[in-house]
């Protein structure tokens, strides 16, 4: 047995055999600047895309088993040490690349960035040929997918990022091993595998998208959950005297715990199901809670109305010709700084960003580690705490009985439909929008075509746009 440097290439008549050890493979690198063509069509049944982008030829991350291996003796190099030593660099990718997506022939279809090389290698840290036809193709809102073993890719977050705002990206990380001995005799100089883990997790908590599919869990019990806020608030007033804003610091930390419970007893088994079924089970649990929670409410408060009235309900604040009730004042400033607290939470918590990460895509969020279940758990009981604090405006401002639930419940919907689920700004806009087209409604034809508009303004958003108005659209 003796040590072949390069097996023999089969494109060439003569090859060479060393008697002998062969001279050291040193790492050389070849600026090729008389390339034709940057998109490759390719015709394998069993590669899953039919378009690819390679700015390098060969792969400094030599794993043993890489595929792409012989593709480097079509240079007359050879496929052992020849492919991760001897490096081309195609210096006008990104030139070629902004002419072919100008051809009219070109009709947009996904294109990869992977397959005679890794895109990431490390002379890319240099060249920035990848980060240069990312750019491109986001000019041209052109659909990707990437393939990298590399942290590099963090590098150009920003540009994944705009990128998945505006066309279908995908990015997938190859962790064959994650034993670092393997995986080091394996891959000799790919990255680590715990520095692609961390890599994809930085990936999901940008919020990107990495393939797979979404968490699907709708909580039809959302509005008994405001109506307990509303409850508690009213009972603190009643029998403690406790001023109905200041309430708040009780309702909920009380409504985060129970949105802990109610996920642990009920929902945590429902997001265990296959995907399909999760949003029927959910929506089969959620009214089975709210008449629960509907019987529960009758039996602890009947069905009367009830209101918080406080020394200062009836205070106005005068602007002009306007005559703004400060109750209703407070509230928006409490729902203006709830609303930033909970972005602010997600954007810079650790937990937020993992609950971005999971809801974005669970599957790729648990391959980076994150616990999915926790992060579940903490965004039910964020959400159901939402709900709780919701009550609480809603008491000051209207009276309560058991029946609100499912008003509030669709008026939830509507907001959510209209803004585009997941969308946390587009929430808020939403709501605002219906808030306005209600009290408008309200104003122009009386009380009772408030909920009509709501209703209306659902359809309308359902028929034109039902990814919503801040949503994009699914694939
Ligand atoms: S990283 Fe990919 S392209 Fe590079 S050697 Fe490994 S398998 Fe081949």
């Amino acid at each position: 047995m003796h040590y072949v440097e390069n097996p023999p290439n089969p494109w060439l008549k003569h090859s060479v055999e060393w008697l002998g050890e062969p001279p050291e493979a040193k790492l050389e690198v070849f600026e090729e600047t008389q390339t034709r063509k940057i998109i490759t069509h390719n015709d394998s049944p069993d590669v899953g895309f039919d378009y690819t982008i390679n700015c390098y030829r060969g792969c400094i991350h030599g794993c043993t088993y890489c595929f792409s291996r012989p593709t480097h003796e079509y240079l007359g190099y050879g496929a052992g040490t020849d492919f991760d030593r001897k490096i081309v660099v195609k210096v006008n990718a990104p030139t070629l690349l902004r002419n072919e997506l100008m051809q009219p022939s070109w009709k947009g279809d996904e294109i990869v960035f992977s397959f005679t090389s890794d895109p990431y290698i490390p002379l890319e840290a240099n060249y920035k040929l990848t980060r240069q036809c990312l750019e491109i193709c986001l000019e041209f809102r052109q659909p990707i997918g990437i393939i990298t073993k590399s942290a590099l890719i963090r590098r150009d977050i920003d540009v994944l990022q705009e990128l998945s705002k505006h066309t279908h990206l995908a990015v997938f990380f190859t962790i064959p091993f994650t034993d670092r001995e393997v995986a080091r005799a394996v891959e000799p100089y790919a990255p680590l595998p715990e520095a692609r883990f961390h890599a994809m997790t930085d990936l999901a908590a940008a919020g990107l998208s990495l393939i797979f599919g979404v968490m699907k869990v709708l909580n039809v019990a959302h509005g008994e959950l405001i109506m307990l806020g509303g409850y508690g608030t009213y009972w603190l007033f009643a029998l403690l005297r406790m001023d109905p804003f200041a309430s708040l610091l009780v309702v909920i930390p009380a409504t985060l715990v129970l949105g802990a419970v109610l996920y642990a007893v009920l929902f945590g088994f429902v997001v265990r199901a296959h995907e399909e079924t999760r949003i029927k089970n959910s929506l089969l649990v959620g009214f089975g809670l709210a008449l629960a929670l509907h019987a529960l409410a009758l039996r602890l408060w009947t069905a009367d109305d009830r209101s918080v009235t406080t020394a200062y309900g009836g205070a106005v604040l005068h602007v002009g010709p306007l005559a703004i009730p400060v109750i209703r004042l407070v509230s928006l400033a409490i729902a203006f700084a709830l609303i930033a607290g909970l972005h602010l939470l997600l954007a810079r918590w650790r937990w937020g960003k993992a609950i971005r990460a999971t809801a974005e895509d669970w599957q790729a969020a648990l391959l980076t580690g994150i616990d999915v279940r926790r992060a579940y758990l903490l965004a039910f009981a964020i959400g159901t705490a939402l709900a709780g604090a919701a009550g609480t405006l809603v008491s000051v401002g209207y009276s309560i009985s058991p029946a609100i639930g499912l008003e509030w419940t669709l008026k939830a919907l509507i907001v959510v439909v209209l803004a585009g689920l997941g969308s946390m700004l587009g929430t808020f806009a939403a709501g605002l929008v219906v808030g306005v087209a209600e009290a408008l409604s309200a104003a122009a034809f009386g009380g009772p075509y408030r909920e009509v508009v709501g209703l209306v303004i659902f359809l309308v958003v359902l028929v034109a746009r039902p990814q919503g108005l801040f949503g994009r659209p699914s694939r």
